[in-house]
């Protein structure tokens, strides 16, 4: 069999090598760390690298959505899982590692695979031919970047993700918000409205003012994001009425509870196919995330908001994933081409190897020449990868941790204590009927 080659040897690399090599498929794993070269963020030439936190999140199986995805990992043989058991420090409910140890485990056990040749080299292009899993993270090589944009289009690869706040669709009071787009345009209802009167526009703008803020990186201050991504505080700092004449624009929208236009408006777009997400549109922000959720929460109808994901902006290399991968990963231009970790945008330690783990297991089957078949969406693998390859909104991809609300619906009225249980066992029961 011809090697496969995968470009990356972080979080998702190695766990694709891992998968494959176990399978019996042999892998030529390229990591330019090693030869001279490095990134601006990673410290050390160990594959699968932490890179900041040594946090795994919560390890709890029951309540959290990131602790189901490493229980499925662990039942699928999952080498980043596996290192992380064995390297892991006290931390509470979560699964936090000796990021030495853990790092140094994941380089031996491939090292020492029979099925892995290791490459420090960087690589510059993507091969013309030949089964490739691209994994080169958020902050891919420059040169690669390139010929992955000459790829997918200059439009389908950001260097920045503009993150806006997503608020979970059920949290929502809509006896204060209400379904209308501007003008009743498009069938009408597209949108979620939250009204502001003046006092409350005028506070929120100050908070924008005075909420304190995550500084730039030094090496992220030479890539400019575009102005369509400009943060809101720094919107709220041109001037009292920027933002409403920007995101917050009340008109040609009519509150029911009055008939009239309100002052000032926070508009919400639907955010997955399922409906259960929605984003704040425009308020991407570098704001702290406890000052986010204290500040977002004084918008009426937010009151009782939850967050399935906090705003951010960083520099991140990822491609627009719903509008160019089939749902095995792959390129559906140049399908020997497949995509796995943070560059397919999702985000995280753990999403980006699991994402790693789905991509080997989709090369594996590949190349012993039968189609993989999906994880169940009920999974939280499954829940993760449906979202990238398709259930997101291509228009507004941006980068998403697992979350409860990227999983179906629980079909009956189940109390809202009892919710989480219940996709974890729905969950579980679907890992081992597809495993
Ligand atoms: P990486 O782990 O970055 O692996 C990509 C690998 O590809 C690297 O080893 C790189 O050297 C190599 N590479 C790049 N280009 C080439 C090339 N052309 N040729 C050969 N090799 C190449 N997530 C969390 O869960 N918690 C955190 O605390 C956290 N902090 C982060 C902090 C920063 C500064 C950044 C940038 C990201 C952070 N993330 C965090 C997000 C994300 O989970 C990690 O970046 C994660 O490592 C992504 O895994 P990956 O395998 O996709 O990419």
């Amino acid at each position: 069999t011809d090697k496969i080659e995968i470009i990356g040897g972080g979080l998702a690399g190695s766990e694709a090598a891992w998968q494959l090599a176990e399978a019996g498929v042999p892998v030529r794993l390229f990591e330019m760390r090693g030869s001279g070269e490095g990134t601006p963020a990673h410290q050390t030439d160990h594959l699968a690298e932490l890179v900041c936190s040594n946090s795994f999140r919560s390890d709890d199986a029951e309540r959290n959505a990131v602790g189901l995805l490493h229980a499925e990992m662990r039942a699928l043989g999952s080498l980043i899982l596996r290192e992380a058991d064995r390297h892991r420090v006290p931390a509470g409910s979560a699964l936090a590692v000796d990021r030495d140890g853990f790092s140094a485990g994941v380089t031996a056990a491939l090292a020492a695979h029979p099925n892995i040749e290791i490459v420090r080299r960087r690589v510059d292009v993507l091969p013309e031919s030949g089964a490739t899993i691209v994994a080169t993270g958020p902050l891919t090589a420059a040169r690669l970047a390139e010929s992955i944009g000459a790829h997918t289009g200059a439009n389908a690869l950001a260097f920045f993700d503009a993150i806006a706040p997503i608020i979970h669709r059920d949290s929502i009071d809509m006896s204060v918000a209400w379904f209308q787009s501007r003008w009743n345009k498009g069938d009408g209802k597209d949108y979620i409205n939250c009204p502001l009167d003046r006092d409350q526009y005028a506070a929120f703008h100050q908070g924008l003012i005075d909420g304190e803020k995550t500084a730039f990186k030094e090496w992220e201050r030479d890539t400019p994001y575009f102005d369509g991504c400009m943060p809101i505080e720094v919107m709220a700092e041109r001037g009292f009425d920027t933002l409403r004449f920007g995101p917050m624009k009340p008109v040609g929208l009519d509150d029911p509870r009055t008939g009239r236009w309100p002052y000032a408006v926070v508009q919400l777009r639907q955010d997955n196919a399922l409906g259960t997400l929605w984003n704040i549109v425009g308020f991407q922000t570098k704001l702290k995330h406890a000052e986010q959720v204290r500040l977002f929460r004084t918008i009426p109808g937010l009151e009782n908001a939850e967050f399935a994901r906090l705003g951010g902006l960083h520099r991140n290399t990822f491609i627009n994933a719903p509008a160019l991968l089939d749902p095995w990963l792959r390129l559906e231009s140049h399908p020997h081409i497949r995509f796995a970790g943070q560059i397919t945008g999702c985000e995280g330690y753990v999403e980006s190897a699991a994402i790693g783990l789905l991509a080997g297991r989709f090369a594996c089957a590949e190349a012993e020449g039968r189609d993989a078949a999906l994880p169940p969406r009920e999974t939280a693998l499954g829940a993760l990868l449906g979202h990238i390859t398709g259930g997101a909104d291509a228009a507004t991809y941006q980068p998403m941790n697992v979350n409860f609300g990227l999983f179906p619906p629980l079909d009956e009225r189940a109390r809202k204590a009892d919710r989480k249980g219940l996709i974890a066992a729905r969950a579980r029961a679907a890992l081992s009927a597809w495993a």
